[in-house]
Order: structure tokens, then C-alpha cells, then sequence
């Protein structure tokens, strides 16, 4: 006798256990390993979901649960608007072998009802899905993630040799807003690397030239020139309210500047620097890892760190450290890989090959030490002057003499501090 709806409801209601919402809230805050299971449509998805479910649609349950989850112990409740697709369901995902199905009464309608959180996605545009489609479709990024990266703000000091490909890159991927610290003009010297820039440019200003590049590349990319020299007196100002900070600069006053502003305000900055056929990269997680001064606790003089106007820099270096300045800024964004934290990354163009040191936190650091954090909770200025006329000791970022580092093997470089960015 074929069964009616009823008996199927019937059926499924006895085969599938039930649990409320407040045990699913429960079950999310204890046991991380419970996977959330949105079973509706892709409309209703969009108007809201439980934070941190995975949203497969009933219709491709068969087809795309294996794939989702693929433990078939790993403990799964389902839900959809009113508590009954997900019964159903949770009936499909037993007979394909899952061994630990709950369905949630009452549905997302319920969990609503109830004030548990919520949380409702950004929806990409038509034009939007196609664009970021090549990340869509990876699963760490997807249209969560590329909704993250839409709502971000990365600062980029400099719109030189690293600032450029950087730029291009992270406009590319779609991050919001790119903030710009330059103050210079497009120069004929900078176009055999500063690729943001062009030929009938030469004389422009480089935050207008960068803009118009950017927004040609992307429009969904808000560009926020800052043209003004970073300085001590206005890096915190500039750099409040980034994400992350990438620092191309080239000069010594500002990298402590940056430093300096970022830590208490707890701002990531990618660091790179370049020299010739050598490039250097790191990330500096406030309080996680060691900060600039960390590093450098005052200043080499300045023929110890020739920029590029003096040394000269193979044009491709920066954009190879430029790009993965642009890579360690995703990551953190996206809240995904391992970022350079106390790692310091060396490149040398000739060997074609990188070589990893091993940084250190100072416990002595006069910026991000415990006693440089409770001095400036008493609101005293921090330590920095009372260590800024030390000598400096010769040796770049790898030397191993120098503070913090830890030599893993390999070619430390040329032990001249490699200080161009631009
Ligand atoms: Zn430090």
C-alpha cells in the first residue's frame, strides 16, 4: 500500500531525533565538531543562517553532503525554515550512512523566535559572483570570504616597487578599500618596477595614477589617497581603522613609524624590503610575534640601508616580494594559512632561491614589551627614546648578530641591510 505524506512525516519523525534550538546552541558552544547544517534554498540562506552552518540545499543533499562532511560519524543537525525538509533530510543523510543525525525543531524560524544569533551574508552582485568567481570556488574563500575581503581596508605605504604589484593584486581579489600613504610624482627612473604607473603619467601625482589604475582593474575598489609624508606625529592617525598595513617603504624613519603606531593599535604590517637581486619579507602580529623594533632596536646609518636610488634593484624582485606581501595580507584577511609571523623570508633572485630565519621577541622591546604596553596604560610615553641613542650595532636583519634572529641555514645575505622599498 504506497504510504501517504503523513506516514512518510510519521516515519522520518521516528527514525530522526529531534533537538530544540537552545540544545543546538548549546551543542555549537560545546563541541566544535557538531557540524550546523542548513538544508534550505539558496533565497533563504541568503536572508540568514546560522552563524558558522554549512548550507547545502536539500535538492543536492544526495549530491553534495559527501563532500561537505565527509566523516560519516561526525555528529550532523539539520535544519531548514519550520523543522520539517530537515527531518526528511536527516532520513537521506542516515541511509547514506550517517550515523549521528539530529533535525532541528521549529527550524530557523524558531532559532529566530527564540533571539539566538544570526547572521545574515553579504550577497554578491550578479557581476560580482562572475568577477570573484575563480575564488568562489575555493572552499576557504567562497562568498563568505570574498565578502570579507569586499569589507576590508588594507593601507599600503608606498605606491613604489612593492606598493605597485601589492596594489594591483589586492584590487584584484577585491579588497574594498586600498588606503595609499604617498606623496610623490611618477618618475621615468620608477616605471622599470612601480608597473602601477605609466609612461604618459611621468609627473602625475602617484596616488591619482594608482586610483586611476586600480579602479580600471576593479571599481568595486574604494581608494583612499593619503598624500602626506608618514611621520611619528601622524602614522597612528593615518593608519586607525586598517586591517593591515603594508610597508613599502624605504626609509628607516618611517618603518619605525609604522612600527610604532601599529603595535598599540594591534595592526598587522607585512614588512618587505629589497636590494638588488635580494628581497626580504616578514609579518608583524602585534604581541604574537616580534614587532620592527624587536628587530632593530634603533636605526643603522643610512650608508649601511642604500635605497634604490643608490644601490639599484633588479625590477622583478620587488614584485616578487610585493606579491607575497599581497599573499601574507590575504591570508590575514582571510583568517586562513600561516602568516610570517617570527619567520623572515629571504630571496636571492641569482640562486632563484628562499631561505627561512627564525625572529625572536625582545623581551626588552621598547614598543611591544610587557613593560612598554603597562607604561603606556600609565599613559607615560613609551621607552623608545631611553634606547634611541644606543649604539647602533652593525648587521642587517640577517646577520646573525643581530637581535632576534636565529640563522636556520643558507645564505644570510649580504649583511648589508636591504633598505629599499621604492
Ligand atoms: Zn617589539
Amino acid at each position: 500500500m504506497p504510504k501517504s505524506y503523513a506516514d512518510l512525516l510519521r516515519e522520518a519523525r521516528s527514525l530522526v531525533p529531534e533537538v530544540s534550538p537552545a540544545e543546538v546552541q548549546l551543542l555549537r558552544e560545546q563541541n566544535p565538531q557538531v557540524a550546523i547544517v542548513d538544508v534550505r534554498e539558496d533565497s533563504e540562506w541568503e536572508q540568514g543562517h546560522i552563524p558558522g552552518a554549512i548550507h547545502v540545499g536539500k535538492s543536492y543533499i544526495e549530491q553534495q553532503i559527501e563532500a561537505a562532511i565527509p566523516d560519516r560519524e561526525r555528529p550532523v543537525v539539520l535544519y531548514c525554515a519550520g523543522g520539517i525538509r530537515s527531518l526528511f533530510a536527516g532520513r537521506t543523510l542516515q541511509e547514506l550512512g550517517y550515523t549521528n543525525v539530529a533535525s532541528m525543531s521549529g527550524g530557523f524560524q524558531a532559532w529566530k523566535a527564540q533571539g539566538l544569533p544570526w547572521t545574515a551574508p553579504v550577497v554578491l552582485s550578479h557581476e560580482q559572483k562572475l568577477r570573484y568567481s575563480r575564488h568562489l570556488l575555493i572552499p576557504e574563500v567562497g562568498a563568505e570570504g570574498q565578502a570579507k575581503l569586499l569589507d576590508s581596508k588594507v593601507l599600503l605605504i608606498g605606491a613604489g616597487g612593492l606598493g605597485s604589484p601589492a596594489a594591483l593584486y589586492l584590487a584584484a581579489a577585491g579588497v574594498g578599500t586600498i588606503g595609499i600613504v604617498d606623496f610623490d610624482v611618477v618618475d621615468l627612473t620608477n616605471l622599470q618596477r612601480q608597473v602601477l604607473h605609466t609612461t604618459d603619467r611621468v609627473g602625475e601625482r602617484k596616488v591619482d595614477s594608482a586610483r586611476k589604475t586600480i579602479n580600471a582593474l576593479n571599481p568595486d575598489v574604494t581608494v583612499v589617497a593619503h598624500e602626506e609624508m608618514l611621520t611619528e606625529a601622524n602614522a597612528g592617525r593615518i593608519i586607525e581603522g586598517y586591517d593591515v598595513v603594508i610597508d613599502g617603504t624605504d626609509t628607516f624613519e618611517t618603518r619605525y613609524a609604522v612600527n610604532d603606531a601599529a603595535v598599540p593599535l594591534r595592526i598587522p604590517v607585512v614588512h618587505a624590503s629589497v636590494f638588488r637581486f635580494e628581497g626580504q619579507l616578514t609579518t608583524f602580529v602585534p604581541y604574537e610575534g616580534p614587532c620592527y623594533r624587536c628587530l632593530y632596536p634603533t636605526p643603522p646609518p643610512p650608508e649601511l640601508a642604500p635605497g634604490c636610488s643608490v644601490a639599484g634593484v633588479l625590477g622583478v624582485v620587488p614584485g616578487i616580494m610585493g606579491l607575497l606581501q599581497a599573499n601574507e595580507a590575504l591570508k590575514l584577511l582571510l583568517g586562513i594559512g600561516e602568516p610570517l609571523v617570527g619567520r623572515l623570508l629571504l630571496f636571492d633572485a641569482l640562486d632563484g632561491t628562499f631561505t627561512e630565519l627564525k625572529l625572536r621577541r625582545d623581551p626588552n622591546c621598547p614598543v611591544c614589551s610587557e613593560a612598554a604596553v603597562a607604561a603606556r596604560q600609565a599613559s607615560a610615553p613609551a621607552a623608545v627614546a631611553s634606547r634611541a641613542n644606543e649604539p647602533f650595532v652593525l648587521g642587517g636583519l640577517g646577520s646573525p648578530g643581530a637581535p632576534g634572529v636565529v640563522a636556520l641555514g643558507g645564505s644570510a645575505g649580504s649583511g648589508s641591510v636591504a633598505g629599499g622599498g621604492a
